[in-house]
């Protein structure tokens, strides 16, 4: 299999700030599978007319890592070699965005089972919906501001929306509830990913320590926990979430950890050995 040419970033964002997610995955497909030039990229896909030329196809692809060399890479790949070398690539977050844009364009019905696990299984290094959400949160809303936690705390929660659904599968009705991945991207990217009782964080491969604050989010793992679960009437909101690392998040539901208010402020009763902990807040809680 032809090795992939290494990403090259440009950090230039303004163009990859400007359009949709629709259009950038045209753009991604394009750039790597046919190798349609950016003029006419500009024009067919953007809408443009030919006065752009070609700089504004240009700047999404450089943004996210992608060059001259990778134009038409994937031309006369069978899709199932292309989804394979993705799979290798994506334990690296900034090949899974490329992989995810491209996966857009794509009829996934005709997939055969294989095919589907490989992108199952790269989903699990790095879940589509929270690396795009995590993508614009860096830069679309983060953008060049100084000042990233308040940014972080000024984005609105999501309105009371699509609350649960009702799923009817083979094994009966079930009752599904969701949660705005935006939200938990925040809550995630405001206590850079560390447990808000311990601590602690988990790295994935390629995170390195000297990242600016804001490109090692790319690199870090956490988990978002309701306070008053969505199923029990909690609302999506930020002030009903809390960033924990995977262990003390199981406390949680096991009921060894409980928050409770103290002094005008939250500690977490440890019920076990009962004994009160601190909590790192940087955002205001609600008990609901
Ligand atoms: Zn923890
Ligand atoms: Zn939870």
């Amino acid at each position: 299999m032809k090795q992939f040419p290494p990403l090259d970033f440009s950090h230039r964002s303004r163009e990859f700030n400007c359009y949709n997610d629709k259009q950038k995955a045209a753009v991604i497909y394009n750039w790597l599978v046919t190798g349609m030039s950016t003029r006419e990229m500009d024009e067919k896909i953007l809408g443009l007319d030919s006065s752009s030329k070609g700089y504004q196809s240009f700047g999404i692809y450089r943004y996210l890592g992608l060059n001259g060399k990778h134009q038409g890479f994937f031309k006369g790949w069978p899709l199932p070699d292309i989804i394979e070398l993705f799979h290798q690539l994506c334990r690296n977050p900034d090949y899974c965005i490329i992989f995810y844009y491209f996966l857009d364009c794509i009829d996934r019905h005709d997939l055969s089972d294989a095919d589907n696990t490989l992108i199952a299984e790269a989903n699990e290094y790095q879940p589509e919906d929270s690396l795009k959400e995590q993508t614009w949160i860096r830069n679309s809303w983060i953008g060049n501001s100084k000042d990233v936690n308040d940014r972080l705390l000024e984005l609105p929660d999501i309105p009371e929306g699509k609350r649960g659904q009702v799923r009817i599968s083979h094994s009966g009705t079930r009752y599904e509830y969701y949660s705005s991945t935006t939200v938990k991207e925040t809550i995630k990217d405001l206590y850079d990913f560390r447990c808000q009782i311990c601590g602690d964080v988990i790295l994935r491969t390629g995170w390195k320590s000297d990242m600016n604050r804001v490109d090692s989010w790319r690199y870090l793992s956490a988990d978002v926990h309701h306070i008053l679960p969505i199923s029990e009437g909690g609302p999506d909101v930020k002030s009903n979430m809390l960033c924990l690392c995977p262990t003390c998040h199981r406390k949680f539901h096991s009921g060894e950890f409980r928050i409770k208010p103290h002094d005008n402020a939250f500690i977490v009763r440890d019920e076990l050995i009962g004994q009160d902990r601190e909590l790192i807040n940087r955002h205001r809680i609600i008990i609901w």
